[in-house]
């Protein structure tokens, strides 16, 4: 194939910027289209929070961006993605993104979410224009960056970018970007495209949509979810423009970051290893997370693992439900990282406070604890009600703990459930099926009895995880694929 241009736009990138997965997906994804020989650019916007350090150099010409009636100015900051030549713009503006907050402030959502992310969109095409780079496809994530192809589709059409092509990716079909139909207006989009085949819905503009229906190919993160959100029970309401535009949606599996998440090369693992030297190095990092989260330091106890948003999508209320029955009959601690809802915080605190030395949590984000959490624990917990792809399922398998899932959306795709005793031995995890704390419940305890009965059998369970190949290798292949069919039928339009 011959190389493309190709634009990733999004509110998060790692490592400069990162809520949740789609920031790994965004700071990985490039390197893997780059290392195939692409020119891949990506674009954010430069919050508050972004530290613009020698790293960075400011472009000397300032960004005019056609939003509001007003003339509107961007800063345009530029680096490349850490070991990589693949640039990256980040779009500086006081009033929309001085904030040091993606989403989302103490109070609750930002209340002009809309009109920061359609400055976002806008700001990405005019700096494509500004710099005369003009991309064969756009690739747009989530609802912050919907309005792209639809910009693309209407006010931008006679323009350069008119045949430039967007592939937009659903990460989490949850969010949608729900706002005034004033959005349309700031962002100078025909008032035409307020009706229910385009981007409104109830009443108000709704961002996603707009992503759905004008994108010219979807994909969302994996295989399962593209099935699920096509149904009224995993669609939110939008199944039937999923089902409409099935033809051109297909679901990639997320990969991840093989040099961040490599157990063999982590510096925030006391004893780095690999499959050979798996169990002196897990041992090493357990007591080593033992020790940082105040759990009794015993090698011989069947430790539990989380690290996640604490909200209810995650399936952590299940958790809390279940945690003093698991506690009070088996023999187990949790090790728990992560932050969101209040009440589960809370939760959790009071929890390690009723179970001292079994229970230890960390509320906050802390990258280096999450790797360690990773390799420290005997069993990763991931019991979400709906979960896109999930990436931390994989990076458990990678350090060889076997993760304990719902058999949900990506997690079908990546956990391969353990059957006891088999021949030939199969199963990278233990996947269980409804959302109740009673099959969570007994899902622990087998993953307890496999610690305590078949240690054999779960250190070949621990390699077969550490053999799967979760790398970029066969997804950026397919993107690649996609990429050239989005082109093809974009060309033939216009
Ligand atoms: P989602 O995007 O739905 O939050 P994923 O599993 O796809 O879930 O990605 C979550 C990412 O965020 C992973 O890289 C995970 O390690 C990271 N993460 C989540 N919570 C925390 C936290 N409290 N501290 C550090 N990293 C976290």
């Amino acid at each position: 194939m011959p190389p493309l241009k190709i634009l990733f736009v999004s509110p998060e990138v790692e490592p400069f910027v990162k809520v949740g997965g789609l920031a790994d997906m965004v700071g990985s994804l490039p390197k893997a289209l780059a290392a195939l020989g692409h020119d891949v650019r990506i674009i954010l916007p430069a919050y508050g929070s972004l530290r613009l350090d020698s790293h960075w150099h400011a472009r000397p010409d300032p960004l005019g961006v056609d939003v509001g009636t007003s003339a509107h100015w961007a800063r345009t900051w530029e680096t490349v993605l850490p070991g990589t030549k693949v640039p990256v713009y980040a779009l500086e503006h006081e009033g929309l993104f001085g904030r040091p907050e993606v989403y989302a402030g103490p109070w609750g959502n930002h209340p002009d979410n809309d009109l920061r992310f359609a400055f976002l969109c806008r700001g990405a095409l005019n700096l494509c224009l500004q710099i005369d780079w003009i991309p064969d496809v756009v690739h747009a994530h989530d609802w912050t960056t919907g309005l792209l192809p639809l910009l693309l589709n209407t006010t931008l059409r006679h323009t350069p970018l008119g045949r430039t092509a967007s592939v937009f990716t659903i990460h989490n079909l949850e969010h949608q970007g729900y706002c005034d139909r004033r959005v349309l207006d700031f962002a100078h989009i025909p008032p035409g495209e307020f009706r229910p085949d385009s981007t409104e819905s109830g009443g108000a503009v709704n961002m996603l949509k707009a992503g759905l229906y004008h994108a010219t190919k979807l994909t969302t993160v994996s295989p399962t979810y593209a099935e699920e959100i096509k149904t009224p029970a995993g669609g939110w309401g939008l199944d039937s423009v999923l089902r409409f535009r099935a033809a051109d949606l297909i679901g990639i599996l997320n990969g991840i970051d093989p040099a961040a998440w490599n157990p063999a090369m982590d510096k925030n693992l006391p004893r780095p290893y690999d499959q050979r030297s798996v169990t002196p190095g897990k041992a090493a990092a357990k007591l080593s997370l033992q020790r940082r989260l105040g759990l009794d330091e015993d090698a011989h106890i069947a430790l539990f693992g989380i690290v996640s948003r604490f909200a209810s999508q995650k399936g952590l209320d299940l958790v809390a439900e279940a945690m003093p029955h698991i506690l009070d009959r088996m023999h187990v601690q949790f090790a728990l990282l992560g932050a969101g809802d209040p009440g589960l915080e809370q939760t959790f605190r009071w929890a390690a406070e009723a179970f001292p030395g079994r229970v230890g949590v960390h509320v906050g984000y802390d990258n280096s604890l999450s790797h360690l959490i990773q390799a420290g624990s005997d069993f990763f917990l991931m019991p979400s009600r709906a979960e896109p792809c999930g990436l931390t399922q994989m990076y458990a398998m990678r350090y060889g703990t076997p993760p304990l899932v719902r058999s949900t959306g990506g997690l079908i795709d990546t956990v391969d459930q353990y059957v006891e005793g088999a021949t030939p031995a199969v199963g990278t995890g233990f996947r269980f099926q409804d959302a109740t704390a009673p099959a969570l419940y007994n899902t622990v305890g087998w993953a307890c009895a496999t610690y305590y009965d078949r240690p054999a059998e779960l250190h070949a369970m621990r390699l077969r995880g550490m053999d799967r190949d979760f790398s970029w290798n066969l997804s950026a292949k397919r993107y690649e694929e996609l990429y050239g069919w989005a082109v093809a039928a974009r060309r033939s339009q216009t």
